[in-house]
């Protein structure tokens, strides 16, 4: 599956000198210095959080090209411009392609929008330096590059408004539960591990306010709730694939229709709650549960129901005891934390919901990229990349470039290099720096050349 691009993530692109610092200082409404490294070489972004009458979001710069000495090779400009254009692809949600309306088009404006184009991202033009309203004029010399164009001025403050009037709305929504975007919540498992039981019992929950008639579909049961009230109070809505009438088909039928809900009602949720029987444990059945949820890429709590049957059958049993020997039998759902509960004691279900609002807050979790470079290089001091294929990885950086499901991408020489024991070592220095229980992480590794 395609990772998705949740993060209110605004790059400013365009080739040297138009203005894109300017512009950059603008929009966050106060000076960043920059720093200037040696010539040619590609400088790390700089990322500032905006916040346009309280909408926020992340603007990066993708570079300090406006600060070529004047020897360098035009060669050179082009090759780094584009390389900035595609960084920017890599890391941004939206483009703010910066052209100067003074200079007209030239044919780097074109090579840039070749590159915007061909990478399907929203992209607006912001024609500066249009200091006054005579120069607004030329602005359609930038008609052909196919953008909606605004003329601006970074440093008279003009046409600012309207630009981020246009930008905002077309961003990714944040991701707050809200009554109209509550938090969507699977509840899977094999019949009879407990799920209407305990789909049941936290409805009955005295905090638990259902909200509205639950919807129904082909393939399950959507019932809308509440816990607390105003400001704090937070929207849920459980996908019970177990409430939905029993077929009356024959036994294959109905195990073909049950996979079918399972699956959707995975696809379609935040977060999913796997029910296992602890009576008997896990069974190949709910292996292959947690394959679908796995590969969905979704964040994932695991309630250990029946726990009450589990006591009664060992007076002795402790859930550290027990807690092993699921994690063996579930091997790739590590990530995900297990409670013990009881559907029919009420045992642990308050805990349940504090539980799923923690996974769903984990799977949501931003790392900051100067965070993130650092874990990776005590990664690497501690544990060097092997050589593979005749050579060693090199990694330049890294960004977070998605939530739900969390991915970094890592700027390498050459993802060949890469051996895959080194890959789970990281992703596993990325779990112990960062915790992120419940949320999956992925690294995906890209190509990256030295301009
Ligand atoms: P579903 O098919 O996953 O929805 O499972 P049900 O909720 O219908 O439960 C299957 C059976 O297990 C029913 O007989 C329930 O009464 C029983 N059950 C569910 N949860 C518990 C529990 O926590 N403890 C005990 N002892 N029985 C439970």
């Amino acid at each position: 599956m395609e990772e998705t691009k949740s993060k209110r993530v605004v790059a400013i692109v365009g080739r040297p000198n138009v203005g894109k610092s300017a512009l950059f200082n603008r929009l966050i409404g106060r000076r960043v210095s920059i720093v200037h490294e040696e010539v040619g070489v590609t400088r790390d972004r700089v990322a500032c959080e905006a916040n346009w009458n309280g909408e926020r979001f992340e603007l990066i710069d993708t570079g300090g090209l406006g600060h070529f000495d004047k020897q360098v090779s035009e060669d050179r400009i082009v090759a780094g411009t584009e390389e900035q254009a595609k960084i920017a692809i890599a890391d941004a949600s939206f483009i703010i392609f910066v052209t100067d309306i003074t200079a007209g088009l030239t044919p780097l404006d074109e090579e840039v929008g070749r590159i915007l184009h061909e990478s399907g991202l929203p992209v607006l033009l912001a024609a500066n330096k249009t200091d006054n309203p005579e120069r607004e004029e030329n602005i359609c010399d930038f008609d052909q590059l196919g953008f909606p164009t605004f003329a601006v001025s970074a440093i008279q403050n003009r046409g600012i408004g309207p630009l981020l009037e246009e930008l905002i709305p077309k961003l990714p929504q944040e991701k707050n539960p809200t009554e109209k975007n509550p938090l969507r919540v699977a509840v899977v498992g094999r019949p009879n591990a407990g799920k209407s039981s305990y789909i049941n019992r936290l409805l009955k929950d005295e905090r638990v306010i259902v909200s509205d008639i639950p919807g129904t579909t082909r393939d399950s049961i959507e019932v809308p709730f509440t816990i607390g009230k105003g400001e704090s109070a937070r929207h849920y809505e459980l996908i019970d694939t177990a409430g939905v009438q029993k077929d009356t088909r024959g036994k294959g039928a109905v195990d073909w229709f049950s996979n079918l809900r399972t699956d959707k009602a995975i696809e379609r949720a935040d977060v999913v709650i796997m029910v296992l029987d602890a009576e008997t444990g896990p069974t190949s059945r709910d292996k292959k549960v947690a394959a679908k949820i796995i590969d969905a890429q979704k964040g994932c709590l695991i309630l250990c129901n029946k726990w009450d049957l589990a006591e009664e059958a060992d007076q002795d049993i402790t859930q550290t005891q027990y807690l092993p020997a699921l994690r063996e039998a579930l091997p790739f759902m590590g990530f995900a934390p297990v409670l013990f509960v009881s559907a029919k004691s009420g045992y642990n279900i308050k805990r349940s919901v504090e539980a799923i609002d923690y996974v769903a807050a984990m799977t949501r979790t931003e790392i900051t990229t100067g965070v993130l470079n650092r874990v990776i290089e005590q990664a690497v001091a501690k544990y060097p990349p092997p050589i593979a294929k005749g050579k060693r990885l090199k990694i330049f950086y890294a960004t977070q470039s998605g939530t739900n499901p969390i991915y970094f991408k890592v700027f390498v020489n050459d993802p060949a290099n890469a051996r895959s024991n080194w890959l789970a070592y990281l992703q596993n220095q990325f779990r112990e720096a960062f915790g992120l229980e419940g949320a999956p992480i992925y690294i995906k590794l890209v190509a990256r050349s030295r301009p």
